[in-house]
């Protein structure tokens, strides 16, 4: 699998067909926002699009939702499978393993059609015929700029490819706090050049709260949020009664696990919930510390260097106890360990 297929993928784009594109579970911002503007796109193209997720996406990402056949692969799996087998090419966006949409991915794994990755995470797998592939890029979404840019497309950017390719790169840069470099900015200060208009874009992602949201947070903060100062780390977990209190959707736990890191003292933010089948992990790091190896080595999972995930089968509470006892065998995170330079 070359990584950077764009001849191939321009072939592919440059003959209307039917193009089917995939992301991953509990679709993020950048999930949804490099599927919206790629199907905008492929549409401009003369592609027929149908976009689908393998579980729901939040509401606050609604908005984004508009002009494009959009379903959804756990509700509605026995109406998507003819189309996926009518595809002629399928875009797998923002993930880079098959077992990263569960069940969608078992039957996509039997498809013969060609498929094209677009992602940015680490160590991909070789599921796809064609890839658009770099580690390096903030977002999936300034994927879809470079392919539009690159592939010379750029006639076809308008404002509302601009705004999903936008609010990509604000939801994988936490609002252009991290991953971000000269040339993001570069591309951010093109999208707003292309008409997004970015107060509202702002507002709509990250001042649309639900009262339910900030009350979470406040309990996640007030009562289970656990410092292990030796060790520069935060724990934040929640149980499966604190689902049922809070009337937790998928979705609504999103962004907790960055608190920890507002805190000087914390290297490695830990997010533990405890889910109907299995207990999940959300990582984060400040710095070089890679939670995406620490999460491959102890936790079935991986993802970026700073923002990893994965799952144990086990009980809450071992869970969280392997979880310290992991934390402590990494002798860079003691803090005896600290070099002050
Ligand atoms: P989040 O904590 O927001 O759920 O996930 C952060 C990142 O970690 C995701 O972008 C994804 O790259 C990665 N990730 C989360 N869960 C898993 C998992 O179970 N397996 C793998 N391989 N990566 C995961
Ligand atoms: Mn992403």
């Amino acid at each position: 699998m070359n990584l950077q297929d764009l001849t191939h993928i321009k072939n592919l784009i440059d003959t209307p067909r039917y193009s089917v594109i995939v992301s991953h579970r509990n679709p993020d911002g950048d999930a949804i926002g490099s599927s919206l503007a790629l199907a905008h796109f492929l549409q401009k193209k003369g592609h027929t699009v149908h976009i689908v997720f393998p579980s729901e996406y939040p509401p606050l990402f609604q908005f984004l939702v508009e002009d494009v056949d959009v379903s959804i692969y756990d509700l509605h799996s026995d109406a998507i499978k003819p189309k996926l087998k009518m595809a002629d090419v399928i875009f797998a966006l923002d993930f880079n393993a098959l077992d990263r949409i569960d069940r969608m991915g078992e039957f996509i794994h039997g498809l013969t059609c060609p498929k094209v990755m677009i992602d940015h995470h680490i160590d991909p797998e070789p599921f796809a015929e064609y890839a658009f592939w770099r580690e390096s890029a903030s977002s999936t979404a300034e994927l879809v700029y470079d392919l539009m840019k690159e592939g010379e497309y750029m006639r076809f950017m308008d404002p509302q490819i601009a705004t999903s390719i936008m609010c990509g790169i604000l939801t994988d840069t936490g609002s252009l706090s991290y991953s971000v470099s000269p040339e993001v900015l570069v591309k951010v200060a093109e999208l707003l050049k292309s008409g997004v208009d970015y107060r509202e874009l702002q507002d709509k992602i990250f001042n649309s709260w639900s009262a339910k949201y900030l009350k979470l947070l406040g309990h996640c903060l007030s009562n289970r949020m656990e410092l292990l100062d030796e060790h520069q780390t935060g724990i934040i977990h929640l149980t499966k009664s604190d689902y049922a209190d809070f009337d937790i959707q998928r979705g609504d736990t999103e962004g907790i696990v960055n608190y920890l890191l507002k805190l000087q003292e914390v290297t490695i933010a830990v997010f533990i919930t405890e889910q109907p089948n299995i207990i999940k992990f959300s990582f984060r790091s400040k710095g070089d510390f890679s939670v995406a190896a620490m999460a491959a080595a102890h936790f079935k999972g991986g993802g970026h260097v700073n923002a990893s995930g994965g799952f144990m089968h086990s009980s809450l509470e071992a869970a969280i106890r392997k979880v310290k006892d992991v934390i402590k065998n990494y002798p860079q995170l003691s803090k005896s360990e600290i070099q002050i330079p």
